[in-house]
């Protein structure tokens, strides 16, 4: 628990406390007001973090309401961030076309290698928070990093790396100079344009396993049910059939009781299904915690796309730090694969399903050119990602 004992006294020495450390894995602090008034705390107020306590001390877990606490004094602090990383050198490429070849597949154009250049680049990296609560709760943070110098998003692993770096590499508030050569910051509309479709999509894999599980746990509970009350329903059945052809004012009330009997199953098993509908209704909420923007060293390769008479210049960036290349710029789709597919009009390069045909008149066309409807008969494009409502 001394990561947590580290994290305490690295804020409590930020709001001003003081703080001493105390055996065994325990802290002494001495805090102002606002922060004993926010935890409860004397004016020297003893904590303990392992499982045996220091004398006197009050345990600090990471059960029960601490965090919360936490939270609340570090109000919004922490959520935005920048770091600039800097690397001795950055290589120059030696054989960028074959970096290009394994970082670029264009199955229905061409492209041409223009040139390389060491530059910096500014990434958005930004974690949200999502909650999943069914029959089950599940949590989870969720990381996705874009370059505003290439357009890419940069993909799990390349954000992942940037988001915990190893020490080989310097992290340090970035330059001015460092922050003015590196493309300039997303306004809000084009990351919003860029965040809101990734983050559909990683939501929907993300929660893939948790729908699986419950739909498994749904299919099995909804079995059980209906064999009870079908089980139910066949016995009282089996009894009228029985009571066919006898006739009498007791055959005629057990028939009655029978039907009775058999419309009350039928309600029971009605209620029961809108118990079940209930139990795992799903509800998703995603929150955004953190930004982080990082000025990095790429080595930025200029790639020219030709696709019938039409050409387009596209940048992809080498990260030195991790020694590849980011994925390409896609401008419709996640775009976590290296295959893009170029439309004629434009030369937007979409993932495969950007290009297919339209479900109405069988026509394919661009969804980057055309993403409400089919421009040909109108036919409303339908988001490729399942809304989770
Ligand atoms: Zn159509
Ligand atoms: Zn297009």
């Amino acid at each position: 628990m001394s990561d947590l004992r580290d994290f305490v006294a690295d804020l409590m020495e930020q709001q001003g406390a003081a703080v001493d450390t105390l055996e065994p894995d325990g802290l002494e602090v001495i805090a102002p007001d606002a922060v004993r008034a926010a935890f409860g705390w004397p004016e020297l107020a003893r904590l303990g973090f392992g499982a045996q306590l220091p004398p006197a001390a009050q345990r600090v877990g990471l059960e029960g309401d601490w965090l919360e606490r936490f939270e609340t004094v570090l109000g919004g602090h922490g959520r935005r961030a920048e770091r600039q990383i800097d690397i001795p050198q950055t290589p120059v490429l030696t054989d960028p076309e074959r970096v290009l070849r394994q970082a670029l597949d264009l199955p229905n154009a061409v492209w041409r290698f223009q040139g390389q250049q060491t530059v910096w680049t500014r990434l958005v990296l930004i974690a949200f928070r999502t909650t999943a609560v069914s029959d089950e709760k599940r949590e989870n943070i969720l990381w996705m990093g874009f370059n505003t110098g290439s357009g890419a998003a940069i993909g799990e692993a390349l954000t992942r790396l940037y988001v915990t770096p190893d020490s080989a590499s310097s992290w340090r508030a970035p330059d001015p100079a460092v922050r003015e050569a590196a493309s300039p910051a997303w306004d809000a509309a084009t990351l919003e344009a860029r965040v809101r479709p990734a983050l559909d999509a990683a939501v929907e894999a993300e929660l893939a396993p948790f729908l699986n599980a419950m739909r498994r746990r749904l299919a099995r509970d909804h079995t059980r049910l209906h064999c009870y009350h079908d089980d139910l329903r066949r016995e009282s059945m089996r009894r009228l059939r029985g009571l066919e052809g006898t006739s009498g004012a007791k055959a005629e009330s057990d028939r009655q009781r029978e039907r009775a009997r058999i419309a009350a199953i039928e309600r029971e098993y009605g209620a029961k299904l809108d118990d079940l509908r209930h139990n795992y209704a799903l509800r998703v909420t995603v929150d955004w915690i953190q930004t982080l923007e990082a000025f990095v060293p790429v080595q930025r390769l200029a790639v020219l796309v030709r696709r019938r008479k039409g050409e387009r210049l596209i940048h992809l960036d080498w990260h030195p730090i991790a020694r590849r290349a980011e994925p390409p710029v896609c401008d419709w789709g996640p775009g976590s694969s290296v295959t893009r597919l170029v439309c004629d009009q434009r030369l937007h390069l979409t993932e495969a399903g950007g290009q297919d045909p339209c479900p109405g008149c069988s026509r394919p066309f661009c969804r980057a050119c055309h993403p409400a409807a089919c421009p040909r008969c109108g036919k409303a494009v339908v988001a490729g990602v399942e809304r989770l409502n």
